[in-house]
């Protein structure tokens, strides 16, 4: 899913790939930099790969586009020994499925590798200027799966692959996932459930890594009031009438819960007056200005960071609701369709950890946490609270996700392909 944050830092990474291509590695044993070199090597092959999974088009929708992205990339894992499957979601849901990859060995941690083959948009085929690789689903993110693939290819090259235990899953709906989320995401959490770690390979943002991720809901607010001439409101048989409710509630959201971090309440919709009636997306609304409104309607979605706060914020949210003006009501409802948080654990800084001192030793330079209120939901929400886990370690440089004109930094490919290698290496030898 879509980064917040604009995420485009060419210097930064043109010295960062410069530097991985002439440094000694001094931090590195022998296998580390057989991993580095084979990661250097396979630049070309990542290249091509991306451009090929790029003008495959892959909108969630487009399912069989979903599935050739997918094989695409089975071929290349299946090459270096891994046995691929498709999990297959009910035909109702209208999903491609998750793309599955094993490689069942004894040895070392049992890690989890996620990406997403789906896209927002379509119809921008791959394009290069300079180090900059444009098409959608350039960023988000077919060029993380690349990355992941060409650590992986250079792992295996390295002889690092052997016997070892790595799961990748490769997901058809991350951007619009399948309902309900329970069905879509229960293969994913049965494979976290087997796992000791999982890394995701969405785009790195300015170099850092995500640690935590907020989860996001949808909410309804139905408000009701009486109806009547205007000069009666505020007296005690009309009332307030359904849009100060309303506004008292939202205005009190805002009063109440917005000082607290990382939780955010966005009222993106409001409809009121004699008749109104919202969808998803659109509302409609009439009335006039000597009635009083008695109907109002508002949807919105809450951010949070953890489960507790999300709970603690329900609650606070529903008391503000009941707390009604005089001769109204009003009705809160939260969807069911939950994108749950990555909460920062010290399991996900401990991996954080092995990652920033794979790139010191790489010479990459260190890998700060992103700022867990910068960036959107995404997958690893859904089993976050099961093992520890790490996002942002797909590519970098790269911008407009989720909009026309998509690119990524293919600089950026080789450095974090062998910060990932190396950092594989680390927890699985
Ligand atoms: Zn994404």
């Amino acid at each position: 899913m879509k980064s917040t944050s604009p995420g485009f830092q060419p210097a930064l990474w043109t010295l960062l790939a410069l530097a991985s291509a002439s440094t000694v590695n001094a931090g590195l044993d022998r296998t580390e930099r057989a991993v580095a070199r084979h990661a250097a090597a396979g630049a070309r092959a990542a290249e091509a790969l991306l451009e090929r999974t790029v003008n495959i088009e892959s909108p969630t929708e487009n399912v069989a586009g979903v599935r050739a992205v997918g094989d695409a990339f089975a071929g290349e894992l299946r090459a270096i020994g891994f046995r691929t499957h498709w999990v297959d979601l009910p035909p109702e849901m209208k999903r491609a499925g998750h793309l599955v990859a094993e490689l069942e060995g004894t040895r070392g941690k049992r890690l989890l590798l996620l990406g997403h083959l789906d896209t927002v948009l379509r119809g921008e085929p791959f394009r290069r200027e300079g180090t900059r690789a444009y098409g959608t689903g350039a960023t988000d993110m077919k060029g993380g799966i690349v990355v992941m693939v060409q650590a992986l290819k250079a792992l295996h090259a390295a002889g690092a692959l052997k016997d070892r235990r790595i799961t990748v899953m490769l997901t058809g709906d991350e951007e619009d996932a399948g309902l309900p989320l329970s069905v879509a995401r229960e293969s994913m959490v049965a494979l976290a459930r087997r796992s000791d770690a999982a890394l995701s390979f969405e785009e790195a943002v300015n170099g850092t890594a995500t640690v935590g991720r907020r989860g996001i809901n949808g909410w309804t607010l139905e408000v009701t009031g009486e109806t009547g001439h205007s000069s009666a409101i505020f007296g005690p048989e009309r009332g307030s009438g359904a849009v100060y409710e309303a506004s008292r509630i939202l205005a009190a959201f805002q009063a109440e819960l917005g000082n607290e971090k990382y939780l955010t309440i966005n009222p993106s919709i409001v409809v009121g007056g004699t008749k109104a009636a919202l969808d998803d997306y659109r509302g409609t609304a009439e009335g006039k200005t000597n009635v009083i409104a008695p109907v109002a309607i508002a949807r919105g979605d809450i951010r949070y960071i953890s489960l507790d706060q999300e709970k603690s914020a329900v609650e606070r949210m529903q008391a503000i609701v009941a707390r009604h003006l005089p001769r109204t009501g009003a009705i809160l409802r939260f969807d069911d369709a939950a994108y749950p948080p990555m909460t920062p654990t010290p399991g996900n800084e401990a991996l954080l950890k092995a990652l920033d001192g794979a790139s010191r030793d790489l010479e990459l330079g260190p890998v700060p946490a992103l700022d867990p209120g910068r960036r959107g939901a995404g997958d690893v929400g859904f089993i976050a609270h099961l093992l520890p886990c790490l996002d942002g370690l797909g590519n970098g440089g790269g911008g407009n996700s989720h909009a026309p004109g998509e690119f990524m930094d293919l600089a950026t490919l080789t450095p974090l392909a062998q910060r990932a290698g190396v950092l594989i290496y680390r927890l699985t030898r």
